[in-house]
This record gives structure tokens, C-alpha cells and sequence, in this order.
């Protein structure tokens, strides 16, 4: 492993811009995808390379705000009078639950993830919410195969591309999915049961996302078992994007450490995770995340610590 890139961390998903619905509230054009949302919360945390895909249409400031929180956007192609992926949600008066009601491809349709050099020896790898196939193809074009890889996917895919996740599955280290998709990938109810089920598949880690309840670490080993709850927040902006911002703070903090999936390690991540997810949701698109200072986010770790703290 190049010693240049060994607390480097790739992020290889989607980049798009939401027309995102709430009960209170609309925005039209929301940055959002994926790899975006994983880059500006994993940003502070480790140096992100990211790769993905955007049209003529995506805002140049959106580039300027990743590269603000030090993400390296050589491996993001812009093509030529392409339109980036768009998708369009409305959340039920919950908050938690939601309906996709459009999704266009647009430049992803054909895309297909090239590396740069730079990016193919970096260690710790997120293939974030994209087609499997893609995911698939990122892990080939590595030179070697990173220490920790991650892997998020979602309901389409267990549905409409089983077959490829399944394969990319046998090759990650970590899946981070919700409460849901759990349940359907293994075809069993109890999340327990679930776990012990995807872990055969593949991952030796599996995460589960349980949105405003926080989240569940299963493994690597059986007895690793970890639960964090969900920051509790007087308001509820946009919780879009959430799950990619757990993602972030939890990769990011495994890059830093750059130290393995030791169960304090995993454990650690977790709480980065839950606060890093925190901040997104708090407004529409990555907008709480953008400026944010390095002393608002460890002031929110220590309390989010101290909120999960027995007296000693
Ligand atoms: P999350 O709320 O964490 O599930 O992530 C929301 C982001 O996922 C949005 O910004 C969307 O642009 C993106 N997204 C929605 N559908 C897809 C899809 N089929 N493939 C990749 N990204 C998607």
C-alpha cells in the first residue's frame, strides 16, 4: 500500500441535483446524491477522492463547496451538454418515510467510473448508492484490493439487480443499509436473524440505519453487537441524505484511524456516523454541512458522547 494514500478515502455514487418535497417545505433544485453527501460530511474527517458523473447542468458552486471541505474532484466527469441525474422525493408527515416520484438517469445511463492513477492504490473504498455493476466495476479498476471496502445499496437494487449485488457483496468488508432493505435482502423479520443472514453473504460488518433510532453494528465479530441512537434535534428540515452523511462520518473516521475494523474503532465510527447525519438533516441539501467549523463538530461529538455515557 502507497504510503501517500493510506488514510486516503474513495467515494465512487451518485451526484445529482433533488426536487425535494416535505411536509412544510420544497426545494427544487437540492444538490444531493450519494457521493456528495458522503464527501461533505466525510470531508473533515479524511481526505475523499470522489468519482462519479454530472451534466452541463450541475451549480459549479456545488464543485467549490466539495472542494472547500477538501475533496479531490479529479475523478468527477462533467459531460458535455449531458444532464445530471435527477430524482424527485416527497416525505410523508413523519418525516422518516417517503415516496420517490421521479427518477432520470440522465448522464448515468452510460456512465462508467474511470479512476485516476492517483485514486487506484488509496486503502479505504465507500461504494456508495449506485448500480452494482458500477460498484463492481470500481473494485476491478483498483490496483490492489483497498484494506476496508464499504458498500450502501438500496430496494431497486435487491429488486431489479439481485444478482450483481450479491457478487459485489462477497468482495466488501461493510454493508450500511436500513431497517428495510435488511429485511428484504435476508427474507427474515427479526434483525438479529438478518444480520447473522447478509454477514453470510459477504460483509463481515453489517450496519443497520434505523433513521430517527439511530443505528445497529453487527460484527465482525458475533459478539460485536453496538447500538447508537439518532442525535435528538428540535427540527427536522430535509433528512435526505442522512444515511450518505452517516456513511461519511463513519468511513471517515476508519480512514483517520487507518487502523482496521477493530470493535473500538467500529464503535467510534458509529458516533461519528450518528453526528455527522445529524448536522445534514437540520437543512435542505448539504447546506448545515457547508462551513462548518471544526469546533461545532467536536462540540456536538462530546455531547452526543455524553448523552450515551453511563456515570462512572
Ligand atoms: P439517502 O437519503 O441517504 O437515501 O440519499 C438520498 C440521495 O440518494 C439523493 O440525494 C438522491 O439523489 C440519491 N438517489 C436517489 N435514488 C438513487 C438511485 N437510484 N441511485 C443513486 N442515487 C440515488
Amino acid at each position: 500500500m502507497s504510503n501517500s494514500t493510506s488514510n486516503h478515502l474513495l467515494v465512487v455514487g451518485s451526484v445529482a441535483i433533488d426536487w425535494i418535497i416535505t411536509p412544510e417545505a420544497e426545494r427544487e433544485e437540492s444538490v444531493g446524491g450519494s457521493a456528495t453527501y458522503f464527501a461533505m460530511a466525510g470531508g473533515g474527517l479524511a481526505p475523499i477522492q470522489l468519482v462519479g458523473v454530472v451534466g452541463e447542468d450541475f451549480p459549479r458552486e456545488a464543485v467549490a463547496d466539495l472542494e472547500a471541505r477538501g475533496v479531490d474532484v479529479d475523478g468527477l466527469e462533467t459531460i458535455d451538454g449531458g444532464l445530471t441525474f435527477r430524482w424527485k422525493g416527497r416525505y410523508h408527515e413523519n418525516m422518516n418515510d417517503r415516496d420517490t416520484l421521479e427518477t432520470h438517469l440522465n448522464c448515468f445511463e452510460h456512465f462508467s467510473p474511470k479512476l485516476p492513477e492517483t485514486y487506484k492504490n488509496t486503502a479505504h473504498l465507500f461504494l456508495a448508492n449506485i448500480q452494482p455493476s458500477l460498484q463492481l466495476q470500481v473494485l476491478d479498476a483498483m490496483a490492489e484490493r483497498p484494506a476496508v471496502v464499504g458498500l450502501d445499496t438500496m430496494n431497486l437494487w435487491i429488486d431489479i439487480a439481485n444478482e450483481d449485488l450479491l457478487k459485489v457483496l462477497k468482495q466488501v468488508d461493510i454493508l450500511m443499509i436500513n431497517e428495510e432493505e435488511a429485511r428484504q435482502l435476508s427474507g427474515e423479520d427479526s434483525l438479529l436473524a438478518a444480520a447473522k443472514s447478509v454477514r453470510a453473504m459477504g460483509p463481515s460488518t453489517l450496519i443497520i440505519k434505523r433513521g430517527e433510532y439511530g443505528a445497529m453494528l453487527f460484527g465482525p465479530k458475533d459478539e460485536d453487537i453496538f447500538s447508537v441512537p439518532a442525535m435528538p434535534l428540535a427540527k427536522v428540515v430535509d433528512p435526505t441524505g442522512a444515511g450518505d452523511c452517516f456513511a461519511g462520518g463513519f468511513m471517515g473516521y476508519l480512514a483517520k484511524q487507518g487502523t482496521g475494523l477493530t470493535s473500538a474503532n467500529l464503535r467510534t465510527a458509529m458516533m461519528w456516523g450518528s453526528v455527522m447525519a445529524s448536522f445534514c438533516v437540520e437543512g435542505f441539501s448539504y447546506d448545515q454541512l457547508r462551513g462548518l467549523e471544526e469546533s461545532a463538530i467536536a462540540s456536538r461529538f462530546e455531547q452526543f458522547v455524553r448523552m450515551c455515557e453511563l456515570p462512572r
